[in-house]
Formats: structure tokens, sequence, C-alpha cells
């Protein structure tokens, strides 16, 4: 089977790029070796920039229907933790939606089925040869493509198989607790704890997902790391729980996520998710519908065209990249210590420097907030 744009992963990434092309009237199939719905390990916090993009991916759709479509729990209340006491409480003006993943993405996936997008599922790729544009399937299908979207998550078969090993990456480790052996309001995001950069409280309506993010780190023994944290917390009857991990790339971006002309990286294959918050959906997203775009414009070689539309994104990862290397522990532990005197800068930090920083990237927004402050109104024109 010959396709002239073919997706490798059915998330976001994959579902972004998929869409998009339907909506052009495209032609495209994904393959991906789930059936959808399928389970995926995510905190499923879903911020602004997300649902915009999102609005204007799913066209006809407003933002409550797809919200109330993907069973999003809405929460206002974010609550910072210095270790297990609080920092910060506070109420936010833009709410934070938290979304279960299996839902979601088949949210996606059927919006594509259901306007006849092409999708073959429990597909295993067992041989690729990019050279001949050509990958075999476990089932014994070959299909050979003119673009190849490479969507297959933060553990690409396609990049290991291209030998386009992964720099940085973080490792969770998530568990879904039942509502009976754990009680919190709103959103709790913890910090300064031992061997984790951050761990999260995110209610649900069938319980709390709680997980920690850590550096990658052989030595660590993770699992007695992120039970001190449930014991530390209050989580009870913690021998009723599985706890599962994954990887997210946390910064370790592809400088160039093609392979030749005609190969794109996308989302978390790609390495793209804010290393700061670990944010992925946004990214994902994004990058899939630029794939898209790309092809649209250059069919035959849309590789190019890729590298520049992606490029504002890597310089952002980057940049957040170097203000963690330069700041990052005693940056938060100073502003988590001060947190609590100063109620109203987290609250204005949450709601106004935060949309500010999703609309333009948070260093570039950074910078044009100091420079105003100190040369002036005048001198600096204000982007957005
Ligand atoms: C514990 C955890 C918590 C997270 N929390 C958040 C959060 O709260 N908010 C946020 O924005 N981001 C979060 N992220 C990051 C987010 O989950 C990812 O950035 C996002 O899933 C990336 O989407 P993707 O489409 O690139 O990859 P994925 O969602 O991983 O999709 C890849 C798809 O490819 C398929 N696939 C893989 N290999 C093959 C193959 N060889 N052949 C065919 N198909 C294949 C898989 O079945 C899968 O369907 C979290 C990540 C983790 C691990």
């Amino acid at each position: 089977m010959h396709f002239p744009v073919l997706i490798i992963g059915g998330g976001p990434a994959g579902m972004g790029a998929a869409i998009r092309l339907q909506k052009a009237g495209a032609d495209c199939c994904v393959v991906d070796r789930a059936v959808f719905p399928r389970p995926k390990l995510c905190g499923g916090l879903l911020t602004q920039k997300t649902r915009n993009l999102l609005v204007s991916l799913l066209e006809q759709r407003t933002e409550e229907e797809i919200l109330q479509a993907v069973a999003a729990d809405r929460h206002r209340r974010l609550r910072l933790f210095n270790r297990y006491a609080v920092a910060s409480d506070v109420e936010i003006d833009i709410p934070f939606d938290l979304i279960h993943r299996e839902v979601y993405d088949n949210y996606l996936v059927s919006h594509f089925k259901g306007a006849g997008g092409r999708m073959m599922e429990g597909e295993q790729i067992i041989s690729f040869d990019p050279e001949q544009k050509r990958l075999h399937l476990r089932s014994g299908e070959m299909l050979t493509y003119d673009t190849l979207i490479a969507a297959d998550g933060a553990n690409s078969w396609m990049r290991n198989r291209l030998g386009m090993r992964y720099g940085k990456r973080l490792f969770c480790l998530e568990i879904l607790v039942r509502k009976e052996d754990f009680g919190f309001d709103g959103i709790g995001i913890y910090f300064d704890l031992p061997n984790i950069l951050y761990a999260w409280v995110f209610p649900k309506r069938d319980g709390y997902c709680i997980g920690i993010c850590s550096k990658e780190n052989a030595a660590t023994d993770y699992k007695r790391v992120f039970t001190s944290y449930l014991k530390g917390i209050g989580v009870r009857n913690l021998e009723n729980y599985q706890l599962k991990g994954a990887f997210v790339p946390g910064g370790g971006f592809l400088k160039k996520p093609v392979y030749g002309k005609s190969l794109l990286f996308v989302g978390d294959a790609a390495g793209f998710a804010d290393p700061l918050t670990g944010e992925g959906l946004y990214w994902s997203l994004y990058s899939g519908v630029q794939a898209a775009e790309s092809v649209l414009a250059h069919p035959e070689a849309p590789a190019g065209e890729y590298l520049r539309r992606i490029r504002p994104v890597q310089q952002d990862i980057r940049s957040v990249s170097r203000i963690m290397l330069l700041f990052h522990k005693p940056f938060y532990q100073f502003w988590l210590r001060n947190v609590k005197d100063y109620p109203h800068f987290v609250r204005y930090f949450s709601d106004h420097q935060l949309s500010l920083y999703e609309k333009e990237g948070l260093v570039p927004a950074l910078i044009r907030k100091v420079l105003r402050r100190y040369l002036g109104f005048f001198l600096i024109r204000k982007k957005h």
C-alpha cells in the first residue's frame, strides 16, 4: 500500500498532523501499535494554549464542547508546597483542565476516523528502510510513502532505529489513587523533595493522579523515592497500587528533527516538551500541526519548511533549559520561601504572567518585562 503521508503514532502529535491534513483534503494514514482507546501515563494537565489550539484544529467545536467530550475537570485552586509544607494557596483566574489521556487521545482518533480518516491499529513495525521509503508491519503488510511523520513517543522506535539517540530525559512515576485512600482539594505541586524535580497531585473524577518527575539516573531507586513521597503526603493502602513509570523528553530535543527531506519527527519523538513544567500535550499537538502544514506547503520535500517552522519552539525549549541550569534549585527555593509573604504575586504570576508566557514563550516574555520595567514603556513595543 502506498500513502502520500504515513504517520507513525496516534497520540496527540500524530493526530495533530492527521487532523490538519484531513482538513486540507490530503490523503494520509496513521499506524499505531495500540488499539484505541489505549492507556497512556500522563498527568493530563491541559493549559489554555492547548485549548486554543484544539479549537482552531477541530473546526465547528467550541472549547466547552471539546472539554465536555473529553470529560475534563476544571480547577482554579492551585497549591504549591515546599517539601510537605504549603508555600502558597491561591485561586487562579485562568483555570487548568485535567483530562484522562485514554479519553482525550481516543477523542482525537475518533474525530479523525469519524471524518473518514484511515487508521491501522494494533500494527507493529518490524523493519524500516528510509532510503526506499518503505516499512514492514508484523501483519505482513508492506507500506510505502512520500512523507513519513514519526510521532511514536518518548521512546521512539523510529528514532532509535535511525541511531538518533535521546539526550537528557526525565523519568516520571505515576498512580491513580482512589478517593477513599486520599483527600485533597485543588491542584498541588510539590518542590524540594529529595531526588525529585517536582511532584504533583491532580484530582480527577475517578481519583487522584499523583506522580513524580526526576532526572534520569540509573542509580536512583525511583520506587523507594516515590513510595516515600506518597507516604509523606498521606496516601493510604499503598500496597494496593501498582507504580508505573515513563519518560518525558525534558529538554533533550533533536536539533534537526528530520531525516533526509521527507521524514519529520514530532511530539515526544522529537523531544518537544517544556523542560521546566514537563508540558508536552501542547507541543505535541503543535508540532504535529506544523509538520502537516509543511507537507501541505512542500509535499515533495517538507523537511526544510518544517525546520523553519519549528525553530522558535526549539529556541524556547533551549532558553528554558538554560534558565533551569542557571537558577533551578536556588531559584525555586528562594521563590517558595518567600511566596507565602506575597500571595498577590503568585496570583499575578499564575493569571497574567503565565498567560503572557504561553503566548510568546517564557524567555522573550521575561526579557521584555524586565526591559519595560527598567527602560520605560515607550521604548519597548508590546508584541501581543
Ligand atoms: C507521567 C507523565 C505525566 C505527564 N503529564 C503531563 C501533563 O500533565 N501535561 C502535559 O502537557 N504533558 C504531560 N506529559 C507529557 C505528555 O504525556 C507527552 O508529551 C505527550 O504524550 C506526547 O505526545 P506524543 O503524541 O508525542 O506521544 P504519545 O502520546 O506517547 O503517543 C505515541 C503513540 O505512538 C504509538 N507507538 C509507539 N511506538 C510505536 C511503534 N513502534 N509503532 C506504532 N506505534 C507506536 C504509541 O502506541 C502511542 O499511541 C506527561 C508525561 C508523563 C510520562
